[in-house]
């Protein structure tokens, strides 16, 4: 056999092997299982983004490689979103990279700015990546626990000053996958701060800016007076236009930051399909076209599992963003004891908070990503066996 090279070896250890082996053998016995376990949204992607992509296709000049950075097109369209949804200025020459989904760009970005040893301040619970990508860069994960009483925002003053001092990169990601969680102006002006103090860059994942309810409006770390002196945010079309399967992202910000990544990408990939980066300047277009019924769908929703849930003896509150619930489990329940009850005696699949890291013990995190009867039929399911 061959030897997997140490960074592999040293990954931490998934997770959901062990439920994803279990949902196997109960699909295999014929269960109808709900699987509200991934992040995946079951919406087509709208029509007037297809319609856009069919065109470009048949255009022998899209059949091309496409440019490292991204066409000049899709970049313009990403900075002019960027100021009528934000008021942020960008300039697509130099402060705009496209990605092949937020998830490349991510995973690339600490092998531009770390040097092994390096560490990153990461939350946890977090979206996976951010801690994969510094690890295969060398680098050491400083974790930030998210709390509820800290309306899981992480505290800033509890890094002690020798960490912050070396520390290169800070991960946020507001809206937050998977608890839900918001952070407001305040938050983000103290990050600023805080970056600038210890001269840090911060990477904020903004995937879930449009996804947002109750008229909420998720905000920018840009937005805050010096912000791209130190700052870099990830976005993606996956979630804002049901786009997942299409591979289509981008950041923007320090055009230190974008110039570093972009070193790494054109020696790794060749950028993404022209026709998909049409498609991508058509969707950002028309986001007020598609997202306001693509909230509407999730707010129902989301209203459904609260208040189903609520009947069932759960403690739970409507998220104000993302299509996630995070869910306490009950007494005296683990995460993946619980998750793995639900999925044996319900057939519903649902996702250990530990899963995202050792302080997302104690809960669960739901997707809505799938339509309302087969909620409705979760629910049912969960409220027959009792929790
Ligand atoms: C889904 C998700 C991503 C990945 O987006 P892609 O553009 O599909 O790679 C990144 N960050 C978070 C927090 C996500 O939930």
């Amino acid at each position: 056999m061959f030897k997997l090279a140490e960074r592999i070896k040293q990954l931490p250890p998934y997770l959901f092997k062990e439920i994803d082996q279990k949902k196997k053998e109960i699909a295999a016995k014929g269960v109808d299982i709900i699987d509200l376990g991934i992040g995946d949204p079951d919406l087509p992607t709208p029509p007037n983004i297809i319609e856009a992509m069919v065109q470009a296709v048949r255009e022998p000049a899209n059949h091309h490689y496409p440019s490292y950075s991204g066409m000049e097109d899709f970049k313009i369209a990403i900075a002019k979103w960027y100021e009528t949804r934000f008021s942020v200025k960008l300039d697509p020459a130099s402060e705009v990279i496209a990605l092949i989904g937020a998830k490349e760009g991510i995973a690339n970005f600490s092998l531009a700015f770390l040097n092994p040893g390096d560490y990153a301040l990461i939350p946890a619970p977090a979206y996976p990546v951010y801690n994969s990508g510094t690890h295969f860069a060398g680098g050491r994960p400083y974790v930030l626990p998210l709390y509820k009483e800290n309306n899981f925002l992480p505290d800033l003053a509890s890094i002690p000053d020798e960490i912050a001092h070396t520390a290169t990169i800070l991960w946020l990601n507001y809206p937050n996958n998977p608890t839900a969680a918001v952070a407001d102006r305040h938050f983000f002006e103290d990050v600023v701060t805080f970056a600038h103090t210890y001269h840090i860059i911060v990477c904020n994942d903004l995937t879930y800016s449009e996804i947002a309810f109750d008229g909420y409006k998720p905000m920018s770390l840009l937005e805050i007076k010096g912000a791209k002196d130190i700052g870099i945010e990830f976005h993606s079309l996956s979630k804002t236009f049901n786009m997942t399967g299409w591979r289509i992202g981008f950041a923007v910000g320090n055009s230190d930051a974008i110039n570093g990544l972009g070193a790494i990408k054109s020696n790794i990939d060749s950028g993404i399909f022209q026709a998909i980066q049409v498609a991508g300047v058509e969707a950002l277009r028309a986001v007020e076209e598609s997202s306001p019924a693509i909230r509407k769908i999730y707010t129902r929703r989301r209203d459904i599992m609260v208040s189903g849930l609520r009947d069932t003896g759960f403690t739970v509150s409507p998220s104000k963003a993302t299509f996630y619930l995070w869910v306490p489990v009950p007494d005296p329940y683990t995460s993946v004891d619980f998750t793995t009850r639900l999925l044996e005696e319900a057939g519903v699949v649902v996702t250990p908070g530990n899963g995202f890291g050792d302080p997302g013990e104690g809960y669960i995190r739901l997707a809505l990503t799938k339509d309302e009867s087969r909620l409705i039929e979760a629910i049912e399911r969960i409220k027959n066996i009792g929790i």
